[in-house]
């Protein structure tokens, strides 16, 4: 099969084609899998963070991508949810243990033997991969292939971090950061609470008027307040000076969900603002969002196709892998980055 393969760390500004094209043998699913003839495969800034080393694979190379949509081409022989043809997306959670504490409670997320696919395991930048069947998840049929990759991470991610938040009905929501997880949040955060209001800080002009467009009563600039106090929050951006901006405008008692896999260190020093009468006092909270777990994947799935939600897509041939994480890291185009795979 072809794969775009990941064979070594490095800053992606030194070294924009990380990813190689293979010929690979096809991989053969174990008794509990399944073979995926992969179509549509998602492209995240999570890729950017394992190619430059913030979340670095533990064995290379290894196939990026965990937004896999395809068909079942082969089943094992304790299979028993799908059949060959079946439409089937993957994501970030690869696999986890299935006896500890948090997956027994559904968190397995947080799972000490979580793995992530195209990190832990190999992903979808590939014509075929292999998946527990009990990791795969039917598709809603309202979706293309194309449409359904990016809801299988950012979406489904962003569906976790909005539950994270308490959010309740008429209060106020913050987003800082506009990119695919913040802006599928605000359709969500529209259909199931329609009485709260939703307020984004994004520096990009367009990013800030998409928002508008989409709903928001307010967009201002990272380092602006805004004008009403915010319940809670969400920042979907790789840094930290838009933590630090956000505090401010936080209610007391108001929560800031963090949802990055690891924060760059380009800005860290912008921590030494943090002043704690201002940003922290009366009892606000800062909290992370970690992975997913298979019931935000289903969930949010169910919710998207409820709500028609369709990302706008920007396609890319699966050789063209390295232009698409190129473009993701350095230019700031709407939409979701998706690759085709025949
Ligand atoms: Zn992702
Ligand atoms: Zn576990």
């Amino acid at each position: 099969m072809k794969a775009m393969v990941l064979n070594q760390i490095g800053s992606l500004e030194e070294n924009k084609t990380p990813l190689e094209l293979a010929d690979l043998p096809d991989p053969v699913p174990g008794e509990k899998e399944i073979l995926v003839k992969v179509s549509a495969c998602g492209v995240c800034h999570t890729e950017l963070d394992e190619i430059e080393g913030r979340t670095p694979p533990p064995r290379l190379p290894v196939i990026l991508g965990h937004q896999v949509v395809g068909r079942v081409e082969e089943t094992g022989s304790k299979t028993s949810t799908f059949k060959i043809g079946d439409r089937v997306g993957i994501g970030w959670i690869y696999s986890a243990c299935g006896k500890c504490r948090f997956c027994l409670e559904g968190n397995e997320n947080l799972c000490k033997d979580f793995k992530a696919t195209g990190r832990d395991a190999n992903g979808g930048y590939a014509q075929y991969m292999t998946v527990l069947e009990d990791f795969a998840y039917r598709i809603p049929d309202v979706f293309s292939d194309l449409e359904a990759a990016p809801l299988l991470c950012a979406g489904a991610i962003g569906y976790r971090s909005l539950r994270l938040t308490g959010l309740k009905d008429g209060q106020n929501l913050g987003l800082t950061g506009f990119g695919a997880s913040a802006h599928l949040v605000l359709k969500m955060a529209r259909h199931k609470y329609p009485n709260a209001k939703v307020f984004v800080f994004a520096r990009n002009p367009k990013e800030r008027a998409f928002s508008r467009e989409l709903g928001a009563v307010w967009a201002g600039d990272t380092e602006e307040e805004s004008p009403e106090k915010l319940d809670c929050i969400i920042d979907t951006t790789p840094v930290w000076k838009p933590v630090v901006e956000a505090l401010k405008s936080l209610e007391p008692g108001g929560r800031l969900v963090i949802n990055a896999i690891r924060k760059e260190e380009v800005d860290k020093e912008y921590l030494l603002r943090l002043d704690y009468p201002t940003h922290l006092w009366l009892e606000k909270e800062i909290k992370t969002v970690a992975n997913v777990a298979r019931n935000d994947v289903r969930e949010f799935l169910g919710l998207a196709a409820e709500i028609r939600i369709k990302p706008e897509v920007q396609e890319f041939a699966l050789e063209e892998a390295n232009r698409a994480l190129v473009e993701l890291k350095t230019r700031k185009i709407r939409g979701a980055k998706v690759l085709r795979i025949d």
